[in-house]
């Protein structure tokens, strides 16, 4: 191609642009081709090495914690739950509330033990894996003291207040008499001056922040009732922006911190009264059960409204329906908020971000891309807001209206959150979390994975310094309880597919783009080329005939001017005879000797010599002629040569679409493997759900385990030599006498062997040889089970891939299985 446009250019004066396009567009298209093709087979190569070594659904303990915790306890690094020093460069997830301050100073709790090492509750822990410590978080207590109301200014006009603050030793002294106190200690101690937004920044603020990164988390308000448990967590702050309370600024912060694309935040608001779950956003609803995940031991109410947030303004819209409903359903029962405890409950799920952004940079290298690739992870955590009923004694005379066993009632789960308290305080064996509704929905909250902050509300009236000791005292037992605090997070196979996909079809449409421009590219130039050439041939043609035709005219002048020149010689010569006569005969005798003689043969040399130069002449105009005509042969050559290179370049052509029909099977078998991944992760995730994941299977089970076993092991082709060995190991007539298996979940774990099988191209001949295509109809044909008939339907696809195995699905009736509207709609 090169030498064609290199010798048009000479010979035409073309320009020199036409080799430099063409040269640099093959190799340009050449090298996209190739990367193209390089950078889809390795992202399919990663994807399944990544799904095969990641594919755990459900919650994922954060494993590399556990070492690094011990090592952090054993150096004394936590501090106040959290810890401080550098991460390790492979941790998966910062504890970003490390880096925070917290305002909950570090400080032992007088009664605490001195030191917060890794101690494990022995009942209160709700991990799901047995091996997963996580970081020891104590329960954090301040104490909030309500200024005097205008009842008390006057009352105790002559008394001093039961208590004595000492904000900067974080102490408080309790009156005993005027000349003895008991002197407590908090980890932070709010005077009646303390600002509502200083409460929340002491109080909430960090748990707040480590729900945000994916722990779970409580604030709960305990006191006697008017003390400002209320004031302190659920003043939504509308006339005046200052007195907002924890609830309304935990969800602008939470808000503020999530993006509306990948995040969501949702919520519930419940209240508890004897012993009974009301939705506060459905009245309606009003006996709302507690679910407890066996597994995990998380605690949730599947019953109650879940409303999404997606703004501050339809929060507190939220919070105010929610406090009407109270005061109707408080109204109805003849009862008062202060008996009832109000529970919001803030879902927030966020997507970390970082991980696989690699994958949606353009100009990224694509082989970087696919190997700093990663599942995108979502992190769950969940804030719990306790609003408690007052923490006096009810009056067991009834004096609210209420008999005795009513009364029992109301207070059972306040007393029961105190049993709990004392005995996880303790460190005792029990811990009585299931007495009480309320204590099995704290499960996490105290001794479990949460991290928790309590403020404990007093009033400062002399009159009620039994009730403020006792709330100081539940305070000093909360702070010697001792929480593990976990990440719950989870890959997000789902929007990991959905990127993939959306990947794979961008690069579909690139390279059909590419190969478009590329057969143009080829098309263009072909026809540039054969216009050259012809245009030259052209020229060339041309320009012969005319030479032929100048020298042909002449030599034909050369000729005519010699005859003209023979002819007067002659009449020259006749008439010179005859004057000579006439005059003197022997005059005439002596001319006629000598003079007539010499001129005619001076003449005759003349001539030769026109004749010779005739002659030369025409030999240079053969010799010309002759070496256009080879010139014309030449270039007949390089045509040649034109045509072979443009035939290269239609084998590159048809090399580029078979390339293409290579990609395309590639693709067709990711697709569906992405199916079937996609599908067992729903399994997996509806077995973990369904809690039967430890049911023996036999033979099979073994080997399913197997299969998954040499996934996880394996980085390479680990799919494909597990499948193998299962195939010499087990036998394909085994795998298959499986389907038919009475067991319904046998015949699941056959299907999708027979299924992962029927991916690989080499096997399905085997298969099929071996009846499994049968087998597969007919369960398909039989079965009533959904996923049966979703896997089969996959297996028989995959064996689709083979055009001899159409026929015999034809064959067998399958195109009738599949057009049936019953089937799975999928296919
Ligand atoms: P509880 O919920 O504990 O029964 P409330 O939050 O309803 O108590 O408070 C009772 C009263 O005291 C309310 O009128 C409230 O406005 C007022 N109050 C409570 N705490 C404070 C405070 N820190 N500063 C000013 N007023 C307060
Ligand atoms: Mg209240």
């Amino acid at each position: 191609m090169m030498i064609i446009v290199a010798v048009i250019q000479k010979l035409t004066g073309g320009s020199v642009a036409i080799s430099l396009s063409l040269s640099k567009t093959r190799n340009f298209l050449a090298r996209i081709s190739h990367d193209s093709l390089h950078f889809l087979s390795k992202l399919s190569r990663s994807f399944f090495q990544i799904c095969s070594e990641n594919f755990t659904p459900g919650v994922q303990w954060l494993r590399p914690f556990e070492a690094w915790d011990v090592k952090m306890a054993a150096s004394g690094g936590y501090r106040n739950g959290t810890h401080k020093g550098n991460m390790k460069v492979d941790r998966l997830v910062s504890l970003s509330s490390a880096t925070k301050s917290s305002s909950l100073k570090s400080k032992p709790s007088p009664a605490s033990p001195a030191s917060s090492g890794l101690r494990r509750n022995s009942t209160g822990s709700v991990g799901g894996a047995k091996d997963d410590a996580g970081v020891p978080g104590r329960v954090r207590v301040a104490v909030r003291l309500r200024p005097r109301n205008a009842e008390e200014l006057v009352a105790d006009a002559d008394f001093a207040d039961c208590v004595e603050l000492q904000p900067e030793l974080k102490r408080l002294k309790l009156r005993k008499n005027n000349w003895d106190s008991d002197t407590y200690e908090f980890d932070e101690v709010l005077t009646e001056f303390a600002s509502q937004k200083r409460v929340y920044e002491v109080v909430a603020k960090p748990v707040v922040e480590s729900v945000l990164d994916g722990y779970n988390g409580t604030v709960m308000a305990y006191g006697q009732t008017g003390t400002g448990k209320t004031y302190t967590l659920g003043r939504l702050g509308e006339e005046d922006t200052a007195a907002r309370g924890i609830m309304v600024r935990a969800m602008e912060d939470i808000l503020a911190e999530i993006s509306p694309e990948t995040d969501s935040v949702s919520v519930s608001y419940l209240q508890l009264y004897m012993e009974t779950i009301q939705d506060l956003l459905d009245p309606t609803n009003d006996n709302i059960s507690i679910m407890e995940d066996p597994k995990t031991g998380d605690v949730s109410l599947p019953g109650a409204t879940l409303v999404e947030i997606r703004d501050q303004r339809s929060f507190v819209e939220l919070l105010r329906l929610g406090e009407a409903h109270r005061f109707a359903a408080n109204t109805k029962l003849n009862t008062e908020s202060s008996r009832s405890h109000a529970i919001l409950m803030v879902h927030v799920k966020k997507s970390v971000k970082g991980r696989d952004s690699a994958l949606l940079s353009e100009n990224c290298n694509s082989s970087h891309m696919v190997k700093t690739f990663k599942p995108p992870v979502v992190r769950k955590g969940k804030l719990v807001v306790v609003d408690l009923a007052g923490s006096e004694r009810i009056d067991k005379s009834g004096s609210e209206g209420h008999t005795l066993e009513e009364a029992k009632s109301i207070n059972l789960s306040l007393s029961a959150l105190g049993k709990c308290i004392n005995a996880l305080a303790e460190n005792s064996a029990h811990v009585p979390v299931r007495d009480s509704k309320l204590t099995r929905l704290l499960r996490d909250s105290f001794g479990g994975t949460a991290r928790t902050s309590l403020v404990v509300t007093i009033g400062p009236s002399p009159r009620h310094r039994g009730e403020t000791s006792s709330t100081i005292m539940f305070g000093q037992r909360a702070m010697k309880v001792e929480n593990m605090l976990k990440i719950k997070e989870e890959f997000d196979y789902k929007s990991l597919s959905r990127r993939l996909e959306i990947q794979l079809d961008k690069l579909i449409v690139e390279h059909e783009r590419q190969q478009k421009a590329f057969e143009d590219e080829v098309e263009r130039i072909t026809v540039e080329t054969q216009n050259h050439i012809s245009e030259t041939e052209r020229n060339y043609a041309d320009a012969l005939e005319k030479e032929r035709l100048k020298y042909q005219e002449d030599y034909m002048q050369s000729i005519k001017k010699l005859e003209e020149q023979w002819v007067m010689n002659q009449r020259k010569h006749g008439s010179e005879r005859t004057t000579f006569g006439l005059k003197d005969d022997n005059f005439d005798k002596t001319l006629n000797g000598v003079v007539p003689v010499a001129s005619a043969a001076e003449e005759i040399a003349e001539l030769k010599k026109l004749l010779q130069n005739e002659a030369s002449l025409r030999t240079a105009t053969e010799e010309e002629v002759n070496n256009l005509k080879s010139q014309v042969v030449q270039w007949k050559r390089i045509e040649a040569a034109g045509n072979s290179e443009i035939l290269k370049l239609r084998k590159m052509l048809e090399d580029e679409a078979h390339q293409k029909e290579k990609l395309e099977e590639e693709i067709a078998i990711l697709q569906s493997q992405l199916f079937q991944l996609s599908f067992e992760a729903d399994e997996t995730s509806r077995q973990l759900d369904r809690g039967g994941s430890g049911k023996v299977l036999g033979n099979l089970d073994s080997f399913v385990s197997q299969i998954r076993h040499s996934q996880l092991s394996d980085s390479g082709n680990g799919d494909k030599a597990s499948i193998a060995k299962l195939f010499e190991q087990v036998g394909l007539q085994k795998i298959l006498s499986l389907l038919e298996a009475e067991d319904a979940d046998v015949r699941i774990h056959a299907v999708k062997v027979v299924a992962n099988l029927a991916a690989e191209e080499t096997n399905q001949e085997k298969i099929v040889e071996a009846g499994g295509l049968s087998s597969l109809l007919m369960l398909l044909r039989s079965s009533e089970d959904e996923t049966i008939q979703r896997v089969a339907a996959g297996a028989i696809a995959n064996l689709a891939m083979n055009e001899t195995n159409q026929e015999l699905i034809m064959s067998q009736g399958g195109i009738s299985l599949f057009s049936n509207e019953n089937k799975n709609p999928t296919i």
